[in-house]
C-alpha cells in the first residue's frame, strides 16, 4: 500500500481521494508542505488553474512541490493541475512550472464543448472533459499515451503524467493504477 498525496486547495480532489482509496491506498489531503514529506506519489487535481496558483503561494508550496516533482516520485495531473505543469500556457497565458514539456491552450474546446464526454481515439478508456486545455505542443521527451481526434490527452515525462480529462470521475481505472499501482487490494473492480 503507498501512500499518496492529493493536493486539496481547491477543486476537485475529493474524487481523486475516493479512486486512490478505492484502489487500496493510504491517502493524504496536501495544503501544507510538511504533507508532502515521506509521500509515495501526489495528484494535481482540476479545478482552476489560476486560483490554483495564488493558493500555492499563500500557503508556500511551490518549493516543496518542485522538489517533489524532481524527486522523481510518480506525479498524476489532470486539467488545471496540467495547465500549472505545462511548459508554456495560453488563452489565457499565466505562469507555470514547467514539470512536462507541453504548451497548453485553456478552455479550448469551446462553449458549447465546455464539458463534454467521448472515448479516447486508441479505444476504450472513457474520457470526461470539463473546460479542458488542449496540448498544443509536445517537447521530444514527451511520450503521447492516449489522443482524441489526434490531440494529445494523455502524456508522460519520466515520472509525471498528465491528463487534460478527468478520469478520476470515470470507472475505469486505469490512469490511477498505471500511474500509482494497486494498493493492498480492497474492493478491487471485478473482471468484466
Ligand atoms: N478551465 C480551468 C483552467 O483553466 C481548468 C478546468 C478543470 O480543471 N476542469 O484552469
Amino acid at each position: 500500500m503507498a501512500c499518496i498525496g492529493v493536493m486539496s486547495l481547491q477543486g476537485g480532489f475529493a474524487a481523486h481521494i475516493a479512486r486512490l482509496q478505492e484502489l487500496g491506498h493510504r491517502t493524504v489531503q496536501v495544503r501544507t508542505a510538511e504533507a508532502l514529506n515521506g509521500l509515495d506519489g501526489l495528484i494535481l487535481p482540476g479545478g482552476e488553474s489560476t486560483t490554483h496558483l495564488k493558493l500555492i503561494d499563500r500557503y508556500h508550496l511551490r518549493s516543496s512541490l518542485e522538489s517533489f516533482v524532481a524527486s522523481g516520485r510518480p506525479v498524476l495531473a489532470t486539467c488545471a493541475g496540467l495547465i500549472l505543469a505545462a511548459r508554456q500556457v495560453t488563452a489565457p497565458s499565466q505562469p507555470s512550472f514547467g514539470w512536462i514539456d507541453i504548451a497548453v491552450a485553456r478552455n479550448a474546446y469551446g462553449r458549447q464543448l465546455d464539458s463534454f464526454e467521448s472515448v479516447a481515439d486508441e479505444g476504450e478508456l472513457p474520457l470526461v472533459f470539463i473546460r479542458a486545455p488542449r496540448i498544443v505542443e509536445v517537447g521530444k521527451q514527451v511520450e503521447v499515451l492516449a489522443t482524441l481526434n489526434g490531440d494529445p490527452i494523455l502524456v508522460r515525462q519520466d515520472n509525471f503524467t498528465g491528463a487534460t480529462f478527468h478520469p478520476e470521475l470515470t470507472d475505469d481505472w486505469r490512469v490511477h493504477r498505471q500511474v500509482f499501482g494497486e494498493g493492498c487490494g480492497v474492493e478491487l473492480k471485478p473482471a468484466a
